[in-house]
C-alpha cells in the first residue's frame, strides 16, 4: 500500500488521498515508511487536524469526529478483513461525505471465519487485484515459510466451535495445561536454536505469562500492559535486544518486523485470517534470512492447509463440501515438514518415503518394485509455464510447469520421437500455445489458456499428468 501511495503521489502531486487505518501502530508505521508524503491525523496520538495536502493517514475514530475533512479523490482502507458489520456502517457514514471518491480496501486475507469478505451484497463487491503469496516469494518480496509438525500438538478434536472459531473457554482450558505447555516449549527450544527472532502466538494473557515463564529472557505483549510497556518491548524486539516475543493478538496485523524468522503457534485456530496474519509476520525478507520456520502446536496447518491457499469455510457448507475441501497434507517423518500428500520425496530434507495412502496398492515386480497408484489426484492450477530443459541424459526437451498452490508439477516433451511430438502438439493446443517445430522457438511461446485443474497419477516414482480440466468441462 505504501508503494501505491508513493507512486500515486509522484504521478499526481495534487491528488488528495485519505488512508484509513484502525490502529495507532499502523498509522505510525505508515508515517515512518513514507516520510514527507503524509500527514497523520489521529486523536489517539494527540494530534490536531492539519491542512490535508497530499496524503492524510487517519484513524477511523478521528474521521468520524472531523466532518471538516472531506475533499479526497481516493480513499484507501487498510486491513479490511478486521472490519466487523458495525465498522462497515461507520465507514459508510464517513464515505457518504466524499461523493465520488474511489474506495479501495487492502488485506492479505480477504476472508473471515464467516467466509469471504467480498461479494454480492457486501461492502466490497469484488477483488480488483490480487497477488499470490507464491509470486511474492518468487519475486523476493517475501521469504518461504517452512511449516513443521510437532510431537506435542494440542488435541483439537471435541473442542466447541462458536462463530467459526474454537470456543474461547475450551481454548483456555487447553492452554491452562501446564504440563503440556512445558512439554511443547521443551520440544520447541532446540528446534528453534538457529532462529534469531521468534514470536509465540498464545490463547490468552494467562497462557502468555505461562509460556513466557518457561522461555528465559522472553518478553510478553498483551492488553494488560500499559501502552509504554508494550512500546518499549516492541522497540527492544525490533532492535534484536529481545529474542522471544510472546503475545496474544496485539501484534498480529500489519506490524512489520522483517527479522522475525520463527513463528510458533501455541494455540489452535480455525480462522484462516489468524493463521495467515500471524504466520505472515515471519515472511518479510531480511539480511541472512532464507526462510521462516513455523512450528505448529495447534494443529493449524492440518486444519487449514497451505499458507498460500488456506481453507475458507463458507456459511452453510455441507459435510460433503467440508470433506472435499479438507487439506490434503502429510508431514515428513524425518524433518516433520508438512508436504503435499502425493509427495514421494520431502521438499525440505530430501527424504524419500512411501505415501501412507499407497501402502495397500499393488507392487508390480515387472516395474522393478515401483509403486503404482490408480488413485488420481486433482490440484487447482494457478499458473502454467513452458521452458527449455536439459534432461539427465543430456537431451534438450520442453518442460511444462503447472503451479498448484505450493506444489509444482512438471511435464516433459521431447522432440526426438514422433509420438512425443504428437503428445506435445495435443497439449500445446489445449494450453493455447502456438506450435513451433524448433525447441528454442517453442520455449519462447506463452501459454494463453490456463487449466482450472490438473489430474495426476503416480506412475512408478513419477507423477504423470493424466488430464487437464478447463473452465466449462
Ligand atoms: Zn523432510
Amino acid at each position: 500500500m505504501a508503494e501505491l501511495i508513493r507512486s500515486a503521489m509522484e504521478k499526481n502531486p495534487s491528488a488528495r488521498i485519505l488512508v484509513l487505518q484502525n490502529n495507532v501502530d499502523l498509522i505510525q508505521q505508515t508515517a515512518r515508511i513514507l516520510p514527507g508524503y503524509v500527514t497523520t491525523y489521529c486523536a489517539g496520538l494527540g494530534e490536531k487536524i492539519q491542512a490535508h495536502a497530499g496524503t492524510t493517514v487517519a484513524s477511523v475514530a478521528s474521521m468520524v469526529r472531523a466532518p471538516e475533512l472531506k475533499d479526497f479523490d481516493g480513499i484507501l482502507i487498510d486491513e479490511v478483513h478486521a472490519l466487523g458489520d458495525s465498522d462497515y456502517s461507520t465507514y459508510k457514514k464517513i464515505l457518504s461525505r466524499f461523493g465520488n471518491a474511489k474506495v479501495v480496501g487492502f488485506t492479505a486475507t480477504p476472508f473471515r471465519s464467516s467466509g469471504k469478505i467480498y461479494g454480492e451484497g457486501k461492502f466490497f463487491s469484488r477483488v480488483c487485484f490480487q497477488r499470490s503469496l507464491l509470486d511474492m516469494i518468487d519475486e523476493g518480496y517475501l521469504v518461504k515459510p517452512s511449516l513443521k509438525h510437532t510431537a506435542e500438538q494440542f488435541e483439537t478434536k471435541g473442542l466447541k466451535v462458536r462463530m467459526g472459531e474454537y470456543a474461547m473457554d475450551d481454548l483456555a482450558k487447553l492452554a491452562a495445561d501446564t504440563v503440556k505447555v512445558k512439554k511443547q516449549i521443551a520440544e520447541a527450544i532446540p528446534r528453534l536454536a538457529d532462529r534469531r527472532s521468534r514470536i509465540w502466538a498464545c490463547v490468552n494473557i494467562e497462557h502468555c505469562e505461562l509460556v513466557a515463564r518457561e522461555i528465559p529472557a522472553s518478553k510478553v505483549v498483551h492488553s494488560n500492559l500499559s501502552r509504554e510497556e508494550r512500546d518499549e518491548t516492541m522497540r527492544a524486539f525490533r532492535a534484536g535486544e529481545v529474542r522471544d516475543l510472546v503475545f496474544v493478538s496485539v501484534i498480529k496485523e500489519g506490524i512489520d518486523i522483517p527479522r522475525i524468522d520463527a513463528v510458533v503457534f501455541m494455540r489452535p485456530t480455525r480462522s484462516p485470517t489468524l493463521y495467515v496474519q500471524v504466520a505472515g509476520r515471519g515472511l518479510r525478507p531480511a539480511e541472512n534470512k532464507k526462510d521462516c520456520l513455523l512450528l505448529d502446536f495447534g494443529g493449524v496447518v492440518a486444519n487449514l492447509g497451505p499458507l498460500d491457499n488456506p481453507r475458507v469455510r463458507e456459511p452453510g457448507e455441507t459435510k460433503a463440501q467440508a470433506e472435499r475441501e479438507k487439506p490434503q497434507f502429510k508431514f515428513c517423518p524425518k524433518c516433520l515438514e508438512y508436504i503435499p500428500i502425493q509427495s514421494v520425496k520431502c521438499s525440505a530434507c530430501g527424504e524419500g518415503f512411501i505415501d501412507e495412502r499407497l501402502k495397500n496398492l499393488t507392487v508390480k515386480a515387472a516395474t522393478g518394485g515401483g509403486l503404482l497408484s490408480n488413485d488420481p489426484v486433482r490440484n487447482k492450477v494457478t499458473a502454467v509455464q513452458i521452458e527449455l530443459h536439459m534432461s539427465q541424459a543430456g537431451n534438450e526437451c520442453l518442460r511444462v510447469t503447472y503451479q498448484c498452490g505450493i506444489i509444482r508439477l512438471h511435464e516433459y516433451f521431447s522432440y526426438q520421437h514422433d509420438f512425443a511430438i504428437k503428445n506435445w502438439v495435443k497439449r500445446a493446443h489445449e494450453l493455447g500455445v502456438p506450435y513451433r517445430d524448433n525447441l528454442d522457438d517453442q520455449a519462447r511461446q506463452t501459454v494463453t489458456r490456463v487449466p482450472r485443474e490438473i489430474e495426476t497419477v503416480l506412475d512408478g516414482k513419477y507423477t504423470k499428468v493424466r488430464k487437464l480440466f478447463f473452465e466449462g468441462n
